[in-house]
């Protein structure tokens, strides 16, 4: 039986950050592989703006291209309407084959939101949760959080609290336009593209 990690985001841009969680859930769980989904157009940052699924594609394409157990899925960019993670996990499911065990893996900010998300009954049933601790969030909410949804749904959810990176895309967008460096925080291939494409530049950022 195959164990497949997926990461969803927006990777607006992939950084070290999004690398780091998905390799210590590939050796904490002995995941076979680590399926990275860009978003589309994800409902909770509708508000937002985002940069082109395009380049948030390749940006995670060049980032993942010499991990041979790290591979990208381009479902939801090339979907037209608003993307819903439990529609994803479907789609995935159907391209693998039967009896493989699917595990989410998502950062505490991310996990400390998932009231939002739709069906989470159902998206609990098809996968098992892998959470991450990200430094300015409390181990005592998320553990807070499971015990909620424990007594709520049939599920089971994993934390793993293991070092993960103090990185944000929010950050590396910031110093992009402030001209600051971003060397360390994404792979060079990454940094360097965001130079081509000048993305985040000072117009473009928050
Ligand atoms: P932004 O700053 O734009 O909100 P982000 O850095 O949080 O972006 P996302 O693409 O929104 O990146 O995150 C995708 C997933 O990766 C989420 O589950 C998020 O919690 C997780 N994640 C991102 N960065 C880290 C990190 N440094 N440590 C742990 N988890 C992270």
């Amino acid at each position: 039986m195959k164990h497949i990690g997926i990461i969803g985001g927006t990777f607006d841009p992939i950084h070290f950050g999004h690398l780091r969680i998905a390799q210590i859930a590939l050796e904490e769980h002995n995941l076979d592989e680590i399926v990275f989904i860009p978003s589309g157009n994800p409902p909770h940052k509708l508000d937002k703006e985002i940069t082109d699924g395009k380049h948030r594609l390749e940006m995670v394409q060049l980032a993942v291209k010499d991990n041979p157990n790290f591979i990208v899925s381009d479902y939801e960019i090339y979907q037209s309407k608003v993307t819903y993670t439990i529609d994803t996990i479907k789609e995935m499911e159907a391209c693998y084959e039967e009896g493989t065990k699917f595990y989410f893996i998502i950062g505490a900010d991310a996990f400390l939101e998932m009231d939002s998300w739709r069906n989470l009954e159902y998206f609990f049933k098809m996968v098992d949760l892998i959470v991450l601790s990200r430094s300015y969030y409390k181990t005592s909410k998320v553990e807070d959080k499971i015990k909620e949804y424990s007594k709520q749904f049939d599920c089971n959810i994993q934390t793993v609290y293991a070092k993960t990176l103090n990185v944000s895309a929010t950050v590396i967008r910031k110093l992009v336009g402030w001209n600051k460096s971003i060397k360390y925080l994404v792979p060079d291939e990454v940094e360097e593209y965001i130079k081509k494409y000048k993305l985040y530049h000072k117009e473009d950022s928050e």
